[in-house]
């Protein structure tokens, strides 16, 4: 996982039972979702190449 902000290398990190994945170089934080994101954007995807 690369941050989308910078193209740091990204940790996941545990906190309060929520997954995140934090950047070293800019700290940002970022949620890691449930898989069900993962299908919205599959979906969102073929949706965009039809
Ligand atoms: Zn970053």
């Amino acid at each position: 996982m690369n941050c989308p902000f910078c193209s740091g290398k990204m940790l996941k990190h545990i906190r309060s039972n929520n997954l995140y994945w934090f950047c070293s170089d800019c700290r940002q934080e970022l949620p890691i979702q449930n898989k069900q994101l993962r299908c919205v954007c599959l979906s969102a995807k073929s949706l965009t190449e039809t």
